[in-house]
């Protein structure tokens, strides 16, 4: 086969991907997003995935969850609704976690026929059950870790270690798109998009201060958004990545640690930069 193109997207490659709204639109023309994260362990992540989503312009969000991550979600972000209903894209999987309650969002999440983002413990359910689990599934997108590529790979067959994924990135990243058959952007110091027909991505944004608990939560609801809003699983990770690093470029403001929730807050002016 033809060597993989390798792209590295500019300002400008961006800023044609991220949706505009019409004069006329509305909010569900703008999509809306159902996000399948949290639990009573980890409630944390479905507030930071919620309200990255809420920067990253979704129309509306509907939460799905246990009733006090519910509640902590709304506290933080009023305008998420809370309860299943129609949604244009589903994004699951930070803080999930992986038990009976979760499995069966996850389930719901690749029944909708829409597109899903799946990520954290959701590609720990999806490693489990194989790819013929996103049969069906009309555009998916994965976003693991090294050490969640690795179960993901696990459940190809293969077994790499967390080393070997990281020394050949661009290598498992394909590889796992065409086992999945799905995008996945691969996340860790150097973040690349490998989509089912073997094209790549390398993603140029990015700051070290991004390993922080929390900061992939956030990336999640932007890529979930952007899923929402229309773009391609490929278009949504390659922009969702951008505009992630650059928010985290923007927090640690050069060399400053941040929070996860202060990349989130940051996302504003890293869409404003793009634009
Ligand atoms: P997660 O492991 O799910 O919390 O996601 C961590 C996020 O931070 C991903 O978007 C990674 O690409 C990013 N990240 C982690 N470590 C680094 C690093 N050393 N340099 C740049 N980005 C990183
Ligand atoms: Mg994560």
């Amino acid at each position: 086969p033809p060597a993989p193109v390798l792209r590295a997207p500019q300002h400008v490659d961006i800023a044609a991907l991220l949706p505009t709204p019409a004069r006329e639109t509305d909010k569900y023309a703008r999509g809306v997003l159902g996000l399948a994260a949290g639990s009573e362990r980890y409630p944390g992540a479905a507030v930071l995935a919620a309200g990255s989503a809420l920067r990253a312009g979704v129309g509306a969000l509907r939460y799905l969850g246990p009733r006090a991550v519910a509640d902590a979600v709304v506290s933080a972000h009023p305008e998420v609704m809370a309860g299943s209903g129609r949604v244009q894209a589903y994004a699951v999987g930070p803080g999930l976690d992986t038990g009976e309650e979760a499995r069966g969002r996850f389930a719901a999440a690749l029944d909708g026929g829409v597109p899903v983002l799946v990520d954290a413990d959701a590609l720990t359910l999806l490693a489990e059950a194989g790819p013929k689990a996103l049969e069906g599934v009309p555009g998916a997108l994965l976003t693991p870790h090294a050490g969640e590529a690795v179960r993901l790979l696990a459940g190809l067959g293969e077994s790499p270690t967390r080393a070997d994924v990281e020394a050949e990135r661009l290598t498992w990243a394909v590889r796992l798109a065409a086992g999945y058959d799905a995008t996945v952007l691969l996340k860790g110091s150097t973040t690349v998009v490998a989509d089912p027909r073997g094209e790549v991505w390398v993603n140029p944004t990015g700051t070290p201060y991004l390993a922080t608990a929390g900061s992939g939560d956030v990336l999640t609801g932007v890529a979930g958004a952007l899923l929402a809003a229309g773009l391609t699983p490929a278009e949504a990770a390659v922009a969702g990545a951008y505009l992630h690093g650059l928010a985290g470029r923007i927090a640690s403001d050069g060399d400053v640690p941040c929070a996860a929730s202060d990349v989130s807050a940051a996302l504003p002016a890293a869409w404003r930069a793009v634009r």
